[in-house]
């Protein structure tokens, strides 16, 4: 293997880490798979022990409400590693294959080895969840692991140093804080693989240094997901429906809605049902939203900038703010917004919005919205809420998502046995129970033979007449 030069002090820290784990990782692939289940309930048991400092964290950084971070980061790491404490027997057992007549004698098998040592690169959405799910996948297939928290969320990343770094020996389990010139220095290594979790331009950029290495990679990317209500969908449920998906965690979910495509028969009774549902969700105390006990915050002042520079130039473009509106920069919040007639050309209908703004078009039929998402880059998500079969069918296999879920949002994401990942521009490679044990493993293909025995010999050379003809029986019947 090439040699990394470290050219600063950091990168000599992060060279002895990463040496560590490599030896470790050759010591743990010959261990049983009861070592990774033990380290896998010990990550259990200290998610569960710090459920409070894990809401305390995510609320400092964006006043995510406990509930939320009950739900959608301790619990999800938790079924996460519960469902692998159940399965991974069974995921780890090579899988024996067929063979054809002329593999007679012989035994063929896919057997799981671990990657080696592996680098996890989280966002700062759902910074517990993002960063120790795919953890749990790394170390249920073997592999040593360093974690690179978002900077953004700056006190769930030093929550993650604190409880990884303190509980877990470093050649197994690390932490390494940092934003962009950290990340970079890591990349540099020779990871036997990268999971990376951001943004599309960041997934590039992760993309081509792993090229360096020829590191394998899962690039968990975003985008625009688009949720389609035709004019047979139940108008109440889809409303409700779509403004949870849409406004948990303040818009700031890779697989929420980012814009709608309504069936225009349809558009009065759903908007002032979206309007309801909005409130009755998120305005439980009344018309102040900022006292809403359920509205997390925008993480950043930057991503607030970003926001309501998209929200004041579709505006200034034309658009018709039919919901929600208002805007306070101090508080890094945007109310639930919904807008109209909001033109191609506008920041809000190119780039993926990942906040609480919804562009709604009206359309018809079933041809229009499927050449719309066709037109563009492939979704990680694709919402369909209908009554006929034959629509949703038709809409399915017309198009290419992600994922993709009928008559509800987000709940593709929760369920165990379903891979979940992007295609394309929304993503490369899949995580989540099995499937994220298989990302993190060599599929390694082993043939077992009978000593003194092949059937290749009667193809070995020299070639002659007979040969030939066992070679022609072969293409046609075998
Ligand atoms: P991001 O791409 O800005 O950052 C992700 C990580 O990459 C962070 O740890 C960051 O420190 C690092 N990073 C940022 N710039 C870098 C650079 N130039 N070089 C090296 N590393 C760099 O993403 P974000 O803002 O944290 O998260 C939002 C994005 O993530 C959205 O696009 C969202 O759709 C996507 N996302 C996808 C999923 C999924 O499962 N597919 C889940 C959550 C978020």
């Amino acid at each position: 293997m090439e040699a990394v030069v470290a050219d600063s002090v950091q990168e000599i820290t992060y060279q002895k880490v990463f040496e560590k784990q490599r030896i470790r990782a050759m010591q743990i692939r010959t261990q049983p798979v009861s070592d990774r289940l033990n380290r896998l309930k010990k990550l259990k048991a200290l998610v569960e022990s710090h459920k409070q400092q894990i809401r305390d964290a995510v609320y400092a950084d964006f006043k995510k409400p406990a509930a939320e971070a009950d739900l959608s980061e301790t619990y999800v790491v938790i079924s996460e590693i519960n469902h692998a404490l159940k399965s991974l027997n069974k995921w780890a057992k090579p899988t024996s294959v067929a063979a054809n007549p002329t593999y007679l004698g012989t035994k063929s098998e896919v057997q799981y080895e671990p990657k080696g040592t592996c680098l996890i690169i989280a966002p700062w959405n759902y910074p517990v969840n993002l960063l120790l799910g795919p953890a749990v996948s790394a170390i249920a297939a073997g592999n040593t692991v360093i974690l690179k928290p978002s900077e953004v969320t700056a006190h769930t990343s030093a929550l993650m140093r604190k409880l990884i770094n303190e509980n877990f020996p470093d050649d197994e389990l690390h932490v390494i804080e940092g934003g962009v010139e950290e990340t970079q220095a890591l990349l540099k290594l020779p990871f036997d693989h990268i999971f990376f979790t951001g943004g599309t331009a960041i997934g590039k950029i992760i993309m081509r240094a792993a090229a360096e290495n020829l590191t394998s990679v899962t690039l968990e990317l975003g985008g625009k997901s688009p949720a389609i209500v035709d004019d047979t969908a139940d108008i109440k449920d889809a409303a409700e429906k779509i403004a949870w998906g849409k406004w948990v965690n303040n818009g700031q979910t890779c697989i929420a809605p980012d814009y709608l495509l309504v069936h225009e028969d349809v558009k009065d009774e759903f908007l002032s049902r979206l309007k309801q549902s909005i409130k009755d969700l998120f305005y439980a105390n009344g018309e102040n939203i900022e006292t809403s006990p359920s509205y997390s915050r925008i993480v950043s002042d930057r991503h607030f900038s970003r926001l309501s520079h998209l929200l004041n130039e579709a505006v200034d473009m034309g658009a018709e703010i039919v919901i929600g509106g208002q805007m306070n920069a101090a508080e890094r919040l945007i109310e639930p917004t919904v807008l109209l007639n909001v033109p191609e050309e506008a920041g809000l209908m190119k780039e993926e919005i990942f906040g609480p703004i919804l562009p709604v078009k009206f359309i018809k039929g079933l041809n229009e919205p499927v050449e719309y998402i066709n037109s563009r880059e492939k979704p990680l998500a694709l919402y369909i809420f209908s009554k006929q079969k034959q629509a949703i069918n038709q809409i399915q296999k017309a198009t290419s998502s992600g994922t993709a879920c009928v008559n509800d949002c987000v709940l593709q994401y929760m369920q165990p046995n379903l891979p979940f990942g992007g295609v394309n521009h929304s993503g490369i490679g899949k995580a989540h129970g099995k499937y994220g044990f298989i990302e993190f493993s060599n599929q390694k293909a082993v043939l077992k033979q009978r000593i003194g025995l092949t059937s290749a010999k009667s193809l070995y050379p020299p070639y002659n007449g007979t040969k030939q003809k066992i070679i022609d029986f072969m293409m046609k019947y075998i």
